[in-house]
């Protein structure tokens, strides 16, 4: 039953919603390890053993929003601020390039210091200095000239997850002055204008139902993003979410085969909180059908205060010594991290 439904989705026959609650529910073991193994299969058939980097830069722990699941949400007055300045960003890169990464991810609250012009000065910077590295923005919802900007100073990527395609569940996640529909039009925005564009969601955060998946299931397919985030919900004591349950592993593990099976060619990756909620998290992420990594490149003295839950791993890491681990626990489950951009493949 359950391999006649994967069989469906890998041949593009797309999902009904009992289809996917009986892939979520079902405990039917070897129907489950199906599902992953071919997933796994789609992603080498495309990608082969190869994992992808990215270097991921929190470079300011400032937010204006409130939104109720986040450490650094602006209500939060017990989350430590901090900004990084251009030169400690361009350190980042500077080892990070050293290391292997081509792909720098500067992800941030959404922090009206940094101004369009700000931004742009950055990305400049980067792409003037390592002209042969991608660089990813993952600052939130923007006006359509600020992408537009950005995209000019040389941004190539742009992570912005949807968080939730439902509009009472996204009501039930952020305080009014954030709307799905301006989420979503950022999204379009960004893809329109030529980013390669990711959207995604956690897993298990609070209200979300079989019905709210199968949304995001169907505004991914429509969207065509080519990046996809999912990582499970993980509470964080400071804020009105505190005594919510996590996601769990599992879930996260059949939603990852799921979003591989229905987008063979997307950039998945094997979050860090996953890797927070379970110690194999990210191993059994990439065999699952994940094929990307996106460990710490900012200063270990700042990560402590970047906290948008609890019980985030690598806080105390080098770059350095995270990226050795990495590679050894790929390198024992049969996969390689490479030195490259790692651009979504469209052929
Ligand atoms: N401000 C940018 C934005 O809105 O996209 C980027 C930073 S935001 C903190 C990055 C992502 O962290 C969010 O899209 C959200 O899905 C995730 N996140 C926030 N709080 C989380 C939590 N408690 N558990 C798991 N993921 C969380």
């Amino acid at each position: 039953m359950l391999e006649e439904i994967v069989d469906r989705l890998e041949a593009g026959g797309g999902l009904g919603k009992d289809e996917l609650a009986a892939l979520l529910l079902s405990d039917d073991c070897a129907g489950i390890d199906y599902l992953k193994r071919r997933a796994r299969y789609a992603a080498d058939c495309i990608y082969g053993k190869n994992i992808y980097i990215r270097g991921l830069i929190e470079f300011t722990s400032y937010c204006r929003n409130n939104c109720y699941y986040c450490g650094i949400r602006c209500g939060n007055a017990k989350a430590q601020r901090y900004r990084l300045t251009q030169e400690q960003i361009m350190e980042c890169c500077k080892s990070g390039y050293a290391l292997g990464f081509r792909t720098f991810v500067l992800q941030g609250g959404e922090d009206e210091f940094f101004t369009e012009k700000r931004i742009c000065s950055i990305v400049y910077g980067i792409k003037s200095q390592f002209p042969d590295c991608a660089v990813t923005l993952s600052i939130g919802e923007k006006s359509r000239s600020n992408y537009q900007a950005y995209f000019g100073a040389g941004a190539d990527r742009y992570l912005l997850r949807h968080e939730t395609a439902n509009q009472e569940h996204y009501e039930r996640l952020h305080p009014k002055e954030l709307c799905l529909e301006n989420r979503k039009k950022c999204l379009y925005d960004l893809k329109e204008i030529g980013y390669q564009v990711g959207a995604g969601f956690m897993v298990g955060s609070p209200f979300q139902t079989f019905d709210t998946i199968y949304e995001d299931l169907q505004f991914i397919r429509e969207l065509e993003p080519h990046m996809v985030g999912i990582g499970p919900f993980i509470p964080h004591k400071d804020t009105p979410f505190a005594n919510a349950c996590a996601g769990t592993l599992e879930m996260t593990l059949r939603l990852l085969s799921i979003i591989r099976l229905m987008h063979p060619r997307v950039l998945l990756p094997a979050t860090t909180a996953l890797g927070t909620i379970h110690p194999m998290g990210r191993e059994l992420g990439i065999k699952a059908g994940a094929n990307v990594v996106m460990p710490n490149l900012s200063p270990v003295e700042v990560r402590e205060k970047y906290q948008l839950y609890n019980n985030k791993i690598c806080m105390g890491n080098e770059a350095a010594e995270g990226l050795r681990n990495l590679r050894n626990r790929m390198t024992e489950i049969g996969y390689q991290i490479v030195t490259d951009r790692g651009d979504f493949r469209r052929e």
